[in-house]
């Protein structure tokens, strides 16, 4: 059966690892918006538009196409028709994106995007306000979450495997600054809906975490 599910959760919880098994196994589409904010983010770097400059952010995102597209390495994210995978996940664009994210009208544009991309068939979309904003009425809603030094040390894996360059402490101070961030903004901050599922994965291995979500979408 179709269903939409929605995880949401702070920086490195296992939101986009998960979710992507998730999807696989029910045969759903699987949706990064976090990789929408960071190719934003991303393009207005790139034009030199100041991080603040809401209006002008809002305008360049206007005519810009943010597309995801599933392949064998996952989740590609094409803007403007080029592969910017590999750009969106560096440590400039990782430590900017939320001052991009905390604008309402950056967020409106994406998450209009969000809510079309989701409108045909099952979906797991993953976020900070999926469950609250983007999809409301999702049958199933997770809030996923670890503690930060258990989040900072997979971080530390995972840019390990991309060649990205960062140390332990410094990304658990980056994490933590995000979720601030991320938590205290006035536009749909990161919260846990009221029916959402909280799921603490940090002693749960990534199929165990998959396969806890996989039983609640079965019910
Ligand atoms: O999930 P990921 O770490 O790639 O998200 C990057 C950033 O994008 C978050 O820190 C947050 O600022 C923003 N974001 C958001 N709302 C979402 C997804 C991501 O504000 N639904």
């Amino acid at each position: 059966k179709n269903i939409q599910i929605a995880i949401d959760g702070p920086a490195g919880a296992g939101k986009s690892t998960i979710a992507k098994i998730v999807a696989e196994a029910l045969g759903f589409t699987y949706i990064d918006t976090g990789a929408m904010y960071r190719a934003v983010t991303y393009k207005a770097m790139q034009q030199n538009i100041h991080l603040d400059d809401e209006a002008k952010l809002a305008e360049m995102l206007e005519v810009s196409t943010i597309e995801l597209k599933p392949s064998p390495q996952g989740q590609l994210v094409f803007l403007d028709g080029h592969n910017v995978s590999a750009e969106i996940r560096s440590n400039e664009v990782t430590s900017s994106v939320s001052q991009v994210a905390a604008h309402a009208k950056v967020r409106e544009l994406l998450v209009a995007q969000q809510q079309k991309l989701a409108a045909n068939g099952g979906v797991v979309m993953d976020g900070r306000d999926i469950a609250t904003h983007v999809l409301k009425d999702a049958e199933l809603k997770i809030f996923m979450s670890a503690t930060v030094e258990e989040r900072a040390r997979r971080r530390l894996i995972d840019n390990q495997k991309r060649g990205i360059d960062s140390s332990l402490e410094k990304l658990q101070e980056e994490i933590a600054l995000r979720d601030k961030k991320d938590s205290e903004r006035e536009a749909s901050p990161l919260i846990q809906a009221e029916d959402a599922i909280f799921l603490d994965t940090t002693a749960l291995s990534i199929d165990d975490a998959a396969q806890a979500i996989l039983k609640l979408a079965e019910e």
